[in-house]
């Protein structure tokens, strides 16, 4: 049977921290802040595959009032995730994930973030999907406040 999970995520965009998207250094004179790397897109897929399994969210898995996960790479996170799928029995589908970014230019880095992804998941990259839209400079994504990103993903589990 297959199950649908839904994920979104919002991080501040400020000076002084490194900008990671899909597990990647992007250059821009921001980076997003958060307790971990603030890796929005892959916090969007770790929250699409717990709730595709019905496990809760990522902050329930790993909340930013534990020292462990303080500037931790994201990566850690959906490495869990496919963790838990396995121990559902379960087997990752595909993964679709839209990072919403007035700035920096995300296209050259696209490739990239779908490997990193796939790795972390041990699927194959043409199961990942990663988009990416500017907010038309509307609100506070348009403004560069943050960055915004929502993802989906099909986890096939036994009935
Ligand atoms: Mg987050």
């Amino acid at each position: 049977m297959v199950h649908v999970g839904i994920g979104y995520d919002v991080h501040p965009l400020v000076e002084g921290r490194k900008l990671i998207l899909g597990g990647v250094e992007i250059p821009h004179a921001k980076g997003l802040d958060g307790h971990s790397d603030a890796d929005v897109v892959m916090h969007a897929i770790c929250d699409a595959i717990l709730g595709a399994l019905g496990e809760g969210d990522i902050g329930h898995h790993f909340p930013n009032t534990d020292p462990r996960w303080k500037n931790a790479a994201s990566k850690i996170f959906l490495q869990e995730a496919a963790r838990q799928a396995t121990f559902h029995d379960a087997k990752i589908v595909n993964v679709d994930a839209t990072i919403v970014a007035q700035q920096p230019k995300l296209g050259p880095h696209m490739h990239a973030m779908k490997l990193h992804i796939s790795q972390a998941l041990g699927l194959n990259p043409k199961r990942v999907g990663i988009k990416a839209t500017t907010n038309e400079l509307l609100g506070f994504v348009g403004r560069g406040e943050g960055i915004a990103a929502m993802a989906v993903v099909a986890v096939d589990l036994p009935s």
